[in-house]
C-alpha cells in the first residue's frame, strides 16, 4: 500500500461537480481518498478570457503500481471529459500524479515526483495544506519548504464550498 497524491485541475464546464465525480471514480478505481484539500482558484494569466482554474490535491492510499494509477487517471479524464466534449471541445478535468510515496520514477510515460510541482503555487499550496511535512523524495524538503521557497508570483485564492 502506498499514498499518492493527485493534483485535479479544471477550468471549464461546472468545475466542482466534475472534481466530484473524478474523486468518486477515484476512490472507485485507484483507492481509498485519505485526504482531501480545499479549491484553490488561480486567475488566468496571458489568455485572460478563459475561466479561472481550480485545483485541488487528494491522498489516495493505493495497492495499484504508478502506470495502473495513470492508467485509471487517465481514463477518468477521458470519462468525464466525453460528458460535455460537443460543448465544451475540450477536456474538462486534468489529473497529475504529484508523488507516489517516496518513489522516484522516470519513464517515458510517467515523470515521478511531477516535475514541476515545486515551481507551481496552485500545486503546492493545496498539498501544503493537507501534507506540510511530506518530504518531496529528490529535493528533500517539506512541501511547506517547498511552498515557502517557491517564487510563482500567481496568485492562489481559496474557494470556499458553495461559492
Ligand atoms: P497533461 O496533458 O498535462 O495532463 O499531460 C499528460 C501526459 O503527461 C501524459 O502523456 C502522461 O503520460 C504524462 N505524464 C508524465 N508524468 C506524469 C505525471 N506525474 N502525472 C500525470 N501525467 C504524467
Amino acid at each position: 500500500m502506498e499514498r499518492t497524491y493527485l493534483l485535479l485541475g479544471a477550468n471549464l464546464g461546472d468545475r466542482v461537480s466534475s472534481f466530484r465525480r473524478a474523486t468518486d471514480l477515484i476512490s472507485e478505481r485507484v483507492g481509498l481518498v485519505v485526504q482531501q484539500s480545499g479549491w484553490y482558484e488561480t486567475a488566468p494569466w496571458g489568455v485572460t478570457d478563459q475561466p479561472a482554474f481550480l485545483n485541488q490535491v487528494l491522498a489516495v492510499e493505493t495497492t495499484l503500481e504508478p502506470e495502473e494509477v495513470l492508467n485509471q487517471t487517465q481514463a477518468i479524464e477521458q470519462e468525464l471529459g466525453r460528458v460535455r466534449m460537443e460543448k465544451w471541445g475540450a477536456r474538462l478535468i486534468d489529473i497529475d500524479i504529484v508523488y507516489y510515496g517516496q518513489l522516484v520514477l522516470q519513464t517515458d510515460r510517467l515523470i515521478i515526483p511531477h516535475p514541476y510541482l515545486h515551481q507551481r503555487r496552485f500545486t503546492l499550496v493545496p498539498l501544503a495544506e493537507i501534507a506540510p511535512d511530506f518530504v518531496h523524495p529528490v529535493l528533500q524538503k517539506t512541501n511547506a519548504e517547498l511552498l515557502e521557497a517557491c517564487d510563482d508570483a500567481n496568485e492562489v485564492t481559496s474557494v470556499l464550498p458553495g461559492e
